[in-house]
């Protein structure tokens, strides 16, 4: 509610200010700002109109200030991302909760991309893990099924859709469509830990069991292997879960030219890969110390037959457009596996491939105004660009690596949130798993309700704005 009467508040005032300046006409003459006739366009409509027709909610997994920041670097410092296309931008912060017998639960300062992406789906906090339900006693007491974005937008008569570069079965897909306690429990073969929730017991079945339950009319992402396990419980009981999509009424498609092929007016089930699609980027691995000799990413090694993440955009757009509207998320996923990884160029190549995702967006949002697209990334990581020059106690104590940009010039990344070696020991190698971190991330907007995303605000806030 308070989130609620701020935003009032910002567009009362910039309405009575518009009335009062005469800022309409300087807007339609593009003389009011120091900015180009697109951005004082844009600017203008999202004051004026907070009921857009189609959403489309694009998440760089793990894409902090520093991993856009490489990327940006990396292309040339001097060159503009897409992203730089949208107008408004602010900060949210990312803290989840943790477990406890009742609210107000303690805050966790680091969190995951279930409890961050349980904060746009349904604008409530939760623990680490958790898809869609509330906090509780701990990990293993479901929580309450909450209410999702995507839900709401079903029940309003829209289209939506649901794309990611991981398996679709994923935290950040699965928060949309998929209520559970643990996010682990992705197919019917990994409920273990979610013994209460199977089909058998009652429940409703795993992440992949309940995204076609949900009838999303479009899913297109990696995770053939869990959606071709057999259900064990309910009216499905012997079917894979492609089997019974597909008994659902789903298309099902495979590779990239499936996709293309797709022209159906309905469900679109678009398993690309057994896992995690492929990387679009390879280039050396991070080592401690001062790093390799500095050199250029390997680009072009996504598998042709797995389509990018912009072909699956735009595919995901065309099959949703609708009278009635829709609402898509879009996630590059392996910013945060890369990063993890402390695989720089495998980071770098997922972040320009959601760059170009990002662009598809716009272009759509400059055809069709009356859509709303929001950017950001669930919470922060790893990665930092340090000094090139660095040497004896002024190099970094992480896990380094030294690109070649295309300026022609070094650019040092290090990761260091884990590998701790012991008391003057040097860090474990290979590198182990690194951490998120807790900083706030961006957040971009362009369209009707776009303004709420101006200042400092909390990733739970997203959900109204995304049509919650
Ligand atoms: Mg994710
Ligand atoms: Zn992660």
């Amino acid at each position: 509610m308070v989130m609620q009467r701020k935003r009032l508040t910002i567009a009362a005032t910039a309405l009575a200010v518009a009335a009062t300046t005469g800022i309409g006409a300087a807007v339609a003459t593009g003389t009011f700002f120091s900015k180009d006739r697109d951005t004082v366009r844009a600017v203008a409509r999202a004051l004026g109109d907070r009921h857009p027709k189609n959403v489309i909610f694009l998440l760089g997994d793990g894409m902090g200030t520093q991993e856009i920041t490489a990327a940006r670097y990396y292309q040339g410092a001097r060159n503009k991302l897409n992203v730089d296309r949208m107008p408004l931008t602010g900060f949210d912060t990312t803290w989840s909760v943790k477990s406890g017998t009742s609210a107000p639960y303690l805050p966790d300062y680091d969190p995951d991309s279930a409890s961050t992406g349980t904060m746009w789906a349904t604008g409530q906090k939760t623990i680490d893990g958790r898809i869609s339900q509330s906090p509780s006693s701990s990990q293993d007491v479901p929580g309450n099924n909450l209410q999702t974005v995507l839900e709401h937008a079903q029940r309003r008569g829209k289209k939506v859709g649901d794309v990611s570069t991981a398996r679709i079965t994923d935290a950040t897909p699965a928060v949309l469509a998929a209520h559970i306690s643990k996010r682990g429990c992705e197919g019917p073969a990994n409920m273990a830990a979610c013994a209460t929730e199977t089909k058998t017991a009652g429940g409703p079945g795993s992440i992949a069991e309940q995204q076609v339950d949900h009838k999303v009319d479009v899913l297109l992402g990696g995770g053939r292997d869990r959606y071709e396990q057999t259900i064990t419980g309910g009216p499905d009981t012997g079917k894979t879960v492609v089997q019974s999509a597909q008994d659902k009424g789903f298309e099902y498609v495979t590779d990239a030219d499936g996709l293309s092929a797709v022209n159906a007016d309905k469900p679109v089930l678009g398993l690309f890969s057994s896992g995690h699609m492929a990387l679009e980027w390879s280039g050396p691995a991070s080592s401690t110390g001062k790093g390799n000799e500095p050199v250029a990413c390997t680009e072009g090694q996504r598998p042709a037959d797995q389509p990018s993440l912009a072909a699956m955009t735009t595919k995901a757009i065309d099959l949703l457009e609708n009278r009635r509207g829709f609402f898509l998320q879009v996630e590059s996923a392996s910013i945060d596996k890369q990063d993890h990884a402390t695989n720089a160029c495998g980071q770098l190549g997922e972040t320009v491939a959601f760059d170009n995702a990002i662009g598809v967006a716009l272009d759509y949002q400059r055809r069709h105004p009356d859509t709303l697209v929001i950017t950001t990334a669930d919470h922060s990581h790893t990665s930092e660009i340090v000094s090139e020059d660095a040497s004896g106690s002024g190099l970094p104590t992480g896990y380094s690596t030294n690109l070649l940009t295309k300026d022609g010039q070094t650019l040092s990344l290090t990761y260091g949130t884990a590998g701790y070696g012991g008391d003057g020991q040097p860090p474990v190698t290979p590198a182990p798993s690194q951490q998120h971190t807790g900083g706030a991330v961006p957040v971009w907007g362009i369209g009707p309700r776009s303004l709420d995303v101006l200042g400092t605000n909390d990733h739970t806030d997203l959900f109204e704005t995304l049509g919650g």
